[in-house]
């Protein structure tokens, strides 16, 4: 059976002498893990197919268990990525918290379009890759199912004091001083813009540059993305820049 959809690599790992072994993140299928037969042969159409960030519409045919990359028309391999190692590390970042939340036959359109649109900043804005990074986390785990509680206090469910409101990260949002006395403060404009990203589309992030806050929320948000995902990130994440 042959099948056409719409998809970007996340992996990928040479196999045999010409072969190499993919994994796509669909919209529509989820994770797809697939094998691109003679790829590495000189000329092949799919070489640049098969690189991680390439996004495209692929073809893959269905031989029992067994999925194979027939073809690949190429919407953008994100290839400016590849000349600032920064902003490749915070890239690759990005598929691997794509690859921690995709699972075979599982629609993800909201994340999979995220991930194009944080994708596409990264290379062809001049927007702090930071400030990308936050805003693509920030917008990631409301759709994984953590929204953090950014309007009343985790513990008590007071509204806390603003002069000495907390984020807690372990239990999952803002607190006042008395109930989580250890998180750290988190201030108003911080505060307003963990709690806006997660309803606003990830379009809006330029409206963020130059605001004095984005770099204290972006540093409190960390944790509370690490805590929860990176047990479920497969390969090694390098610190981010
Ligand atoms: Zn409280």
């Amino acid at each position: 059976m042959l099948y056409t959809t719409d998809a970007i690599v996340l992996r990928r790992a040479d196999y045999r002498d010409y072969d190499r072994m993919v994994t796509l993140f669909s919209p529509e299928h989820g994770r797809i893990d697939a094998i691109a037969r003679g790829c590495r042969r000189p000329k092949s159409a799919l070489l640049n197919a098969t690189e991680v960030f390439c996004a495209g519409q692929f073809t893959i045919n269905i031989t029992g268990e067994r999925h194979s990359i027939t073809q690949c028309d190429i919407r953008d391999s994100f290839y400016d990525l590849r000349f600032d190692y920064d902003r490749l590390i915070h890239g690759i970042y990005y598929l691997s918290l794509a690859d921690a939340a995709a699972l075979p036959e599982q629609e993800a359109p909201g994340l999979f379009m995220l991930l194009l649109k944080a994708l596409a900043h990264l290379a062809y804005s001049q927007l702090p890759a930071a400030l990308l990074t936050a805003s693509f986390e920030m917008r990631y785990m409301p759709l994984m199912g953590y929204t953090p509680q950014m309007e009343r206090c985790v513990v008590c469910g007071r509204e806390p004091d603003p002069a000495d409101a907390r984020f807690d990260e372990e239990k999952g949002g803002v607190a006042c001083g008395l109930c989580s006395p250890n998180a750290p403060r988190i201030s108003h404009g911080a505060r307003r813009i963990i709690w806006r990203a997660a309803q606003t589309d990830y379009t809006a992030v330029p409206k963020l540059e130059g605001h004095p806050d984005w770099p204290e929320a972006a540093r409190l948000y960390r944790p509370f993305v690490t805590r929860r995902i990176e047990r479920r990130i497969k390969s090694d994440m390098p610190e981010l820049p």
